[in-house]
């Protein structure tokens, strides 16, 4: 398509990182020349028909408007020296089974050619960054500079391009000591004006940032009213000869921590999260809540030595043009934690919730949305993903399976999963705290710890990320919310309403916008 090509000819690592491997030997530098012919592209396509289809176009036109904001009025690459790193680049090479050790080493040598310019590049444009921004980038320039060191100079040697990455390095360590040269520190928080408009392009949606947070308030009541109610019921079971405290709020976390010793060892994690895949697949299938593609099946591994930066799960499925490529559920078994570590981690993923992420992740959370996404006719839909629809879906998919009746006699998986969307709705109130209400720390952890129940290393990892990732924490509960309320009003609509074939209609719109898709489904 000639709108991709020409949008690739400049920015080759977005191609490469769709899966069109001829643009895996180039970096984008972003320079001034760079935007400057960005803004003429943009200008050129903007407020036209890019392409027939009119979803397809909307998602182009989106996309437009917010790399264009983004130029000209957030400016993150002026403020946010982790902006610049390119270890996902090629970290998608070293990682890439279909090539032979040969045509790695030929890849990489021409890439590694582009890193001192890449380099140059951020530091013209790094003004006024953030402290916290600088210190992400600076961590994650060493670990940069570690994976350089294991994985790609031995396939390719190149001292400039190394040099380079250390001359980064030692610049922000300078500019960490004294930031005078950029002009200074400015403050994480992004404030109300600019977080409305990234909400708006992120979301594409006319739902303000305040609403989001309102309805987070109304349903933090709810829920923690429904947890109570199971958690009062569970109290007997698990503390039978013990009065229960006077508070709920303490029978609520004396009951979520005695039923979060239940859990699976650390060495049998990856294990354990391999047996429940398929119970979670004959689930969906015995309730027809979706088809699911038996040709593609999810392969759980233990994520890569590699590729393990921190403890966690995710899925790692092939880019739009590669659909051959196998889907993998990475694992990163907590057994390289501290015993005191691995034990808040396990607890934190008891029995009952590492379900609930399972379903999150794997079935019929996001691996089964990417195989639909990747089966979409449309390349645009697919490329530009919502990210809100992406996460959204994943938090819907975990309700959806307890309302078909997931776990229906295990009161302790219904508990689990209420703590869980509690805190998708907290990250929500993190999110817009942070940075339109000055929250605290001291608050936002209170929010999390003792109105949400979580554990004190998870809470500070959320307070970190909210300074940093500006709008992400709101996703996951924009577009939960937003997935259930379309579904509801088709149900109010239809007589013949039928779950499977929504939720496989939904999905066939790709990773579009849910606006987009709800006015498509609306008015069909
Ligand atoms: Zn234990
Ligand atoms: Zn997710």
């Amino acid at each position: 398509m000639a709108f991709l090509e020409e949008l690739w000819s400049f920015d080759p690592s977005f191609g490469s990182a769709v899966g069109r491997h001829e643009y895996d030997e180039f970096l984008t530098i972003k320079d001034k020349k760079w935007k400057d012919s960005f803004l003429a592209f943009i200008k050129k396509h903007e407020n036209r028909r890019v392409v027939e289809d009119e979803i397809d176009n909307s998602l182009i036109q989106n996309f437009l408007k917010e790399s264009q904001w983004e130029l000209e009025i957030f400016k993150s690459y002026e403020w946010d020296p982790s902006e610049y790193n390119v270890a996902a680049s090629f970290d998608s090479i070293v990682s890439n089974r279909d090539l032979s050790e040969e045509q790695k080493s030929k890849i990489l040598k021409r890439k590694l050619t582009f890193v001192p310019a890449y380099y140059q590049a951020a530091k013209e444009n790094i003004h006024h960054p953030t402290k916290e921004h600088l210190e992400l980038s600076i961590q994650q320039t060493k670990g940069l500079i570690k994976f350089f060191d294991a994985e790609v100079l031995k396939r390719a040697n190149n001292q400039p391009a190394r040099d380079a990455v250390l001359d980064y390095l030692a610049w922000e360590e300078g500019l960490l000591k004294n930031p005078e040269p950029v002009g200074g520190f400015r403050s994480f928080r992004i404030g109300e004006k600019l977080y409305n408009e990234k909400f708006a392009f992120n979301m594409v949606s006319t739902t303000t940032p305040k609403e989001l947070y309102e309805s987070a308030l109304r349903q933090k009541k709810e829920t923690l009213k429904t947890i109570t109610t199971i958690a009062k019921a569970l109290w007997s079971k698990y503390f039978p000869d013990k009065k229960s405290p006077d508070r709920d709020i303490d029978v609520v976390r004396k009951v979520i921590e005695k039923v979060s010793l239940q859990h699976t060892p650390a060495e049998k994690f990856v294990e354990e999260i391999k047996k429940q895949i398929p119970n979670l697949e004959k689930f969906v299938n015995h309730h027809k809540l979706i088809t699911m593609d038996p040709s593609k099946p999810l392969k759980v591994r233990e994520t890569p030595e590699y590729q393990q930066d921190a403890t966690g799960m995710s899925i790692d499925s092939p880019g739009v043009f590669e659909p051959y490529r196998e889907t993998y559920y990475n694992v990163t078994p907590p057994t390289k934690l501290s015993k005191e570590e691995q034990e808040s981690f396990l607890r934190e993923y008891n029995d009952y919730t590492l379900q609930i992420l399972n379903i999150h992740e794997a079935v019929p959370g996001h691996y089964v949305q990417l195989i639909y996404n990747n089966q979409s006719p449309s390349v645009i839909k697919a490329i530009f993903g919502n990210g809100a629809t992406i996460e959204g879906w994943a938090v819907y998919a975990e309700r959806m399976m307890l309302e078909a009746g997931y776990g229906r006699d295990t009161p302790e998986l219904s508990l689990m999963y209420w703590k869980w969307f509690l805190r998708v709705i907290t990250n929500t109130l993190i999110d817009y705290g942070v940075h339109t209400q000055n929250l605290s720390k001291e608050e936002a952890l209170r929010l999390m710890m003792e109105d949400a129940f979580q554990e004190k290393q998870e809470a500070e990892g959320k307070w970190n990320r909210a300074k940093v990732y500006q709008g992400q924490l709101a996703t996951y509960f924009f577009g939960f919310s937003e997935i259930y309320r379309l579904r509801e009003d088709l149900k109010a609509k239809n007589n013949n309403f039928n779950l499977r074939e929504f939720h496989e209609k939904f999905l066939s719109y790709g990773s579009a916008p849910i606006s987009t898709i709800r006015s498509a489904m609306i008015n069909n």
